[in-house]
């Protein structure tokens, strides 16, 4: 029993730490644990819209205590979210969040999927967030996923019953599950998915309730929960020597970029669902009532279960290989299991069992991380039996015939072998970066081409290893990606993926890049190798009428090294927006893909191929004034924004402002984003401030959300102002001039209503809905179907200066290289000073 104890230990770290490459090694607790798994034949799906909107509690609650096999379908991969461990944005977040999930699911024992739709950001309703995804596809691609895993209940995480109450992505979720519910038994819907799956028919939907969707814990103690079914989401598992809420607090703490580190927490809990559709549960008590969950579920599935509950009954924790010639037995059996669905996933879950029953042990590792195509990769081989049953390795082959080895051999108790193979990857390998990047999508949508990959969570990896076996006669063939496998002196060692990745990548070293006058600039290119000795030569394309410098050659001795290159670019005379891509010439082939490496110890090292671009922005902008004092509120990257268009931008430190005059040197003081929601000591300052405003200084707060002040707050304005939680999300709002003499829109840039094309993402959030006379609503704009809002920016003379409140995005507009938001921008720097 000693032995026990030991074993239980070593899985509480194990099931917490372990990354998705690393080979799972279970212990014999752990195998039984898989073979209850293996004894239960039902499905769940969990739905909702972003990666940390899944319940854990729920998904590991009907992983590890139900035994069903459990999926988590996020619909979009998070790219609108925050980043709050690194500068991973957008797409590159979308990979990050993707992989979080992973992790998540690799501690809590789910599954996970995805559609191909974006998350754009914020979203009031599910009208607007199924305009900007193609509802029919993303429709789709939840269909596909219930053909696909076959689900015998399905729970939504959000209330499709009630949108516009919260994140129109959430509400439009739950929508989407419902509808797909109905559509995916039908065959005449999205018919071209049956070339590859079947229409399946779910049992029952329902929705995960809480006493928060009834607005407090009283009024939810109250409810009629005739409909609802509890579960103890709060049970202990002796095998694992854990809470199911502490499985639950491991998993949600990966979503680290969101900043879930929780702790874990043990004792009775309830999680509730509602029950919406399909077939009622005639107890309300569980959400399988009713439906088969054992082995005779499949035809053919009755001696497989006698054989497979027996060993669940009888495990032998001592010595699980006693149990290989009856497992051998099931095996056999299960491969004539006629129906193809339950056959290939209990085969891949039985062949696990077996393998850790007899301790053999298979890897098939790289020592690089990457290759290019047409280059050759050597593939280190180790196969080991750890027990005494009788086992033979035959062959090892790498995809489909890549490469092959005919190693008759037999594995002996603890004997280890090992074997090398060189693998020529072929010309026309793809790629294997994150699929769905891989080709040009749309706001909502991400392009994939083969309907294989749509709702995969990541690319399959380039290579496989086969290891055909025999044990005690019966063949298996083993399937094992090859991964890149080895140590680091501060870390240990090192699993990551194998990756296929081009001979050469760009990037630029700005995103943006302007131009406020008609000087050239230089721009910086690096070009990284993927083999070693690469030569080459490198032009830029640029927009019409856009000069560049001739094209350069390059030479790169080895692997993994990258170049910088300069350019001169010269801009057009007049305004214009345009891109810079690279074209890239090496070994008679072109490249033009930039590569990010996204290196966290939480996840897997990843590669992300995107096009090679940099926008670059002719600006024809006037200012006044030249010095800005920045107080950075929450972070953002106005400052270098400004910077770029020639203001000499300072940093104050809140301890360095001291009194008015110390700032009578700065023609403007900007407050970065949410400063009065995170700075603690504002307070102190905002009389200095407000009396260099008094002195005919000009003062720009940007937005602030509304009643979450880092500390109280008298007045955040010289006069009264109330924020509110206005906010208008269509960036193509029209936006009404309220004012249209006020200095603000005419010095010393004339606004325009082109300068409010072509913004990002929103307008602005965070309006103010109430001020006091003094100050002058400068803009009106409303998403549709809403009131005209009049706050976003209000300008208010005091003393010798100006006031200026903000909730308009400048901090998405100006990064991103909006040229109406930098005129406007420097409009309100401008204010007061030249002719008046
Ligand atoms: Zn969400």
């Amino acid at each position: 029993m000693q032995l026990y104890k030991l074993l239980f230990c070593c899985l509480v770290l194990s099931t917490i730490t372990l990354k998705a490459q690393q080979p799972k090694k279970l212990s014999s607790s752990e195998i039984h644990n898989e073979i209850q798994k293996l004894n239960f034949l039902g499905n769940v799906l969990f739905v909702a819209a972003h990666p940390d909107d899944e319940n854990t509690r729920l998904i590991s609650y009907l992983a590890n205590e139900v035994k069903a096999h459990t999926t988590y379908l996020s619909i979009t991969r998070g790219d609108g979210g925050q980043n709050l461990i690194g500068t991973e944005f957008k797409e590159l977040l979308g990979v990050l969040r993707t992989q979080e999930l992973l992790a998540a699911r690799n501690v809590d024992g789910g599954y996970q999927r995805f559609t191909r739709a974006v998350d754009f950001g914020f979203s009031k309703h599910p009208d607007e967030t199924f305009d900007i995804w193609n509802k029919e596809e993303v429709l789709g691609d939840v269909v596909w996923t219930i053909r696909k895993l076959r689900p015998d209940v399905i729970i939504n995480r959000f209330d499709h019953r009630t949108p516009g109450s919260t994140h129109g992505h959430h509400t439009g979720s739950a929508m989407l599950s419902v509808e797909a519910f109905d559509l995916a038994k039908d065959d005449t819907k999205y018919p071209e998915q049956l070339r590859y799956i079947q229409p399946w028919t779910p049992k029952r939907l329902f929705f995960n309730t809480s006493w928060w969707f009834y607005g407090s814990r009283e009024k939810f103690e109250e409810a009629d929960k005739s409909n609802l079914i509890g579960m103890d989401i709060g049970v202990f598992y002796p095998e694992l020597g854990l809470s199911n809420n502490e499985i639950a607090a491991a998993s949600r703490s990966q979503h680290l970029c969101q900043g879930f580190g929780q702790m874990g927490s043990r004792g009775s809990e309830t999680e509730y669902v509602e029950f919406l559709k399909g077939s009622k549960p005639k107890n309300n008590n569980d959400i399988f009532e009713g439906i088969n969950t054992t082995w005779t579920r499949v035809k053919g599935g009755k001696a497989i279960g006698e054989i497979l509950n027996k060993i669940e009954a009888d495990f032998n924790f001592t010595n699980p290989s006693v149990h290989i010639p009856e497992l051998l037995q099931a095996y056999k059996l299960l491969q004539n299991v006629e129906d193809a669905f339950w056959r290939e996933r209990k085969l891949k879950e039985l062949e696990n069992v077996i393998l850790a029953c007899s301790g053999i042990y298979l890897e098939a590792g790289t020592q690089q991380g990457s290759a290019s195509p047409g280059s050759t990769v050597k593939v280190y081989l180790e196969a080991v039996n750890r027990s005494s049953i009788n086992a033979k390795l035959n062959a090892i082959s790498v995809n489909q015939n890549l490469a092959n080895l005919n190693t008759s051999v037999s594995l002996d108790n603890n004997q280890k072998k090992t074997f090398e193979i060189e693998v020529s990857l072929p010309n026309n390998s793809k790629y294997t970066a994150p699929y769905w990047l891989l080709s040009k999508g749309s706001l909502g949508m991400y392009k994939v081409n083969d309907q294989e990959l749509i709702g995969k969570p990541e690319t399959p990896t380039a290579l496989k290893a086969y290891f055909n076996l025999s044990i005690n006669g019966t063949d298996l063939t083993i399937e094992k990606p090859v991964v890149y496998h080895f140590s680091k002196p501060d870390k240990g060692e090192q699993y990551e993926p194998f990756v296929v990745l081009p001979v050469a990548t760009a990037s630029f070293k700005d995103e943006v890049i302007l131009f406020a006058d008609k000087n050239p600039q230089e721009v910086t290119v690096f070009i990284k190798a993927g083999k070693d000795n690469l030569n080459g030569t490198i032009a830029l394309n640029a927009p019409k009428g856009w000069l560049v410098s001739a094209a350069q050659d390059f030479t790169i001795s080895q692997k993994g090294e990258a170049v910088s290159l300069q350019f001169t670019v010269t801009p057009t005379i007049n305004e214009s927006v345009g891109e810079l891509t690279p074209v890239l010439t090496a070994s008679g082939q072109t490249y033009n893909q930039s590569l990010t490496e996204i290196d966290y110890d939480h996840i897997p090292k990843q590669s992300v191929l995107l096009p090679a671009q940099s926008k670059v922005v002719r600006l024809d902008i006037k200012k006044e004034g030249e010095n800005i004092g920045y107080i950075v509120g929450a972070g953002d990257n106005v400052p270098q924004s400004l910077t770029q268009i020639g203001y000499n931008v300072n940093i104050l430190a809140l301890e360095n402002i001291e009194n008015a005059s110390d700032l009578a040197q700065f023609d403007g003081i900007v407050m970065g984003i949410r400063a009065y929601n995170v700075l603690n000591d504002l307070k102190f300052k905002q009389g200095i401030l407000l009396e260099y405003v008094a002195n005919g200084g000009t003062m720009i707060v940007q937005y602030n959300t509304a009643n979450r002040w880092a500390s109280q707050f008298e007045n955040i304005a010289p006069y009264p102002i109330t924020i509110s939680r206005d906010r208008v999300t269509d960036e193509n709002a029209a936006v009404r001039f309220l004012n249209p003499e006020h200095p603000v829109l005419n010095k010393p840039n004339k606004i325009l209503q082109a300068d409010f094309n072509n913004w990002i993402q929103e307008r602005g959030l965070y309006f103010p809905n109430e001020w006091s006379k003094e100050f002058t609503p400068i803009l009106g704009m409303n998403d549709t179907g809403e009131a005209l809002t009049q706050g976003s920016l209000l300008v208010a003379k005091y003393g010798k200066g100006y006031y200026i409140y903000t909730g308009l995005s400048f901090f998405r507009e100006l990064p991103a290289g909006v040229p109406g938001a930098y005129k406007l921008f420097a409009n309100m720097l401008s204010l007061g000073k030249g002719k008046e």
